[in-house]
């Protein structure tokens, strides 16, 4: 029976490159209907070296990160792309890596999990490793509890095996609050740095799990993820095991910074930009050393590592560079905004928003994020809005407070070439949400400019 789903699998996903469909979700779904057990069987030959990233922002390039990490030191890698993060995603990456005997010949996996999916899937892939980066609230749940989430997160992570390591961000108090009830290993990772935070909306209040006393804080990085503590009863933040200092941000040369873990101290340097990809490159890189690969090689693998496709990646056209980052929640546009603050200089954006089917419909998010207070700080020369609810971002940018006189609403194409046009010396930031990022980056494409 092993070999049964696998072989339809495969025939499906042959089928899916013919028919041009890309198949990210349908041969997985297909071979979970052959075999539901086809996610256990498929990784029963790999024992180490798997990996589970969770949690609301930066699954994708922290994942994206491990998986690099592992297959610069040799292995060969079984990873799940963005947008396949469910269940039949995941299948689907394991049948297209297995072969027609139902066998997978790999050495490391990593799969990115959206966190209302973990349940199943730590049973079924019994990870080794499971990274949880944060917990906002996103635009599909953004009526929902956090504390919701955080529950399903906690109930599936109960269920680990006692040897695996759960890694948590010691400064997000809804994700470290996994903490107190685990019984597998828990590990913390934070930074310890003073840096410069925007007020921010989705700030979301943590109450102390001890006392039921509201969280105060220390210093707030961003969102709600900073040092906090409990006034009443002195719970705070833990303790990191793995710490983020002197923390250098630059738009020309990306990330320095240095992590400290037990007596070892590494400097990292990445091409990456903005401060949650500190997070990201300090989740990664503990999970690197907890995998036990060798410092030279994780050091080395960072600073090779070129950011995904629409993740703060650096683009030039004619003679004029850009910066481009998905936006699709408020805390990721303001803290796109935040860094873009950090450059200290004159800016100009373009925001692309949708509201296709697999945007969420419901842009109202735009109306969460705290542009008041960037716009206040920023010098932001001109603006152009775009997409399908371009008129929408137009709305927010002028009750934000920017002048209306330098907003224009125009479509895609010519909006790329408007920005360039208008831009002498400023920082362009192109900021789409995920459907208008596609028609971005195929329009770049095909000015050469990608
Ligand atoms: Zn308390």
């Amino acid at each position: 029976m092993k070999g049964l789903g696998v072989a339809i699998g495969k025939i499906v996903n042959i089928s899916c490159k013919i028919t041009g469909k890309g198949g990210t979700s349908l041969p997985g779904k297909i071979a979970l209907m052959t075999d539901k057990d086809i996610i256990k069987k498929l990784l029963s030959s790999l024992e180490k070296n798997k990996v589970i990233v969770t949690g609301t922002n930066g699954k994708t390039t922290t994942s994206g990160l491990v998986a690099h990490l592992l297959s610069f030191s040799g292995m060969k890698v079984v990873h799940n792309k963005e947008g396949a993060n469910m269940r039949t995603g995941i299948a689907t990456s394991l049948v297209k890596n297995s072969n027609l005997m139902g066998y997978l010949k790999k050495d490391a996996a990593i799969f990115e999990v959206d966190e209302a999916n973990l349940g199943l899937l730590v049973d079924e892939i019994n990870p080794n490793i499971v990274i949880v980066t944060n917990f906002f609230r996103d635009q599909l749940d953004r009526f929902g509890e956090i504390d919701l989430i955080v529950d399903k997160v906690a109930k599936a992570l109960s269920r680990l095996q006692k040897d695996s390591i759960v890694l948590l961000n010691a400064d997000d108090p809804f994700a470290s609050s996994l903490g107190d009830t685990l019984r597998s290993k828990v590990m913390y990772y934070g930074i310890e740095e003073e840096v410069e935070s925007i007020k921010s909306f989705s700030f979301e209040q943590k109450f102390c799990p001890v006392c039921g006393t509201k969280y105060e804080y220390k210093k707030i990085y961003y969102g709600h993820l900073g040092d906090y503590y409990c006034p009443k009863c002195g719970k705070k933040r833990p303790d990191p095991d793995f710490k983020a200092s002197g923390i250098i941000l630059s738009e020309e040369n990306g990330i320095k910074f240095k992590i400290s873990y037990k007596n070892k101290n590494f400097t990292v340097k990445s091409g990456l930009i903005g401060l949650y990809n500190v997070y990201n490159l300090l989740a990664a890189v503990s999970a690197g050393i907890l995998l036990g690969l060798e410092d030279s090689v994780i050091l080395r693998a960072v600073e090779t590592y070129n950011p995904i496709e629409g993740r703060l990646q650096k683009i030039q056209w004619k003679d004029k560079k850009a910066i481009i980052n998905l936006v699709k929640n408020p805390v990721g546009l303001e803290s796109t905004l935040n860094m873009l603050l950090q450059f200290e200089k004159p800016l100009n954006l373009l925001i692309i928003i949708n509201d296709n089917y697999a945007d969420g419909r419901d842009v109202s998010w735009l109306w969460d994020a705290n542009l008041e207070e960037f716009l206040s700080k920023a010098n932001v020369n001109y603006a152009v809005a775009s997409g399908l609810r371009g008129e929408e971002v137009a709305l927010r940018l002028k009750y934000a407070g920017f002048d209306s006189k330098k907003i224009k609403v125009i479509p895609l194409e010519e909006a790329v070439k408007e920005i360039f046009n208008v831009t002498d010396k400023e920082i362009i930031a192109i900021l789409p949400n995920y459907t208008a990022l596609q028609e971005l980056t195929k329009y770049l494409k095909s000015q050469g400019a990608l």
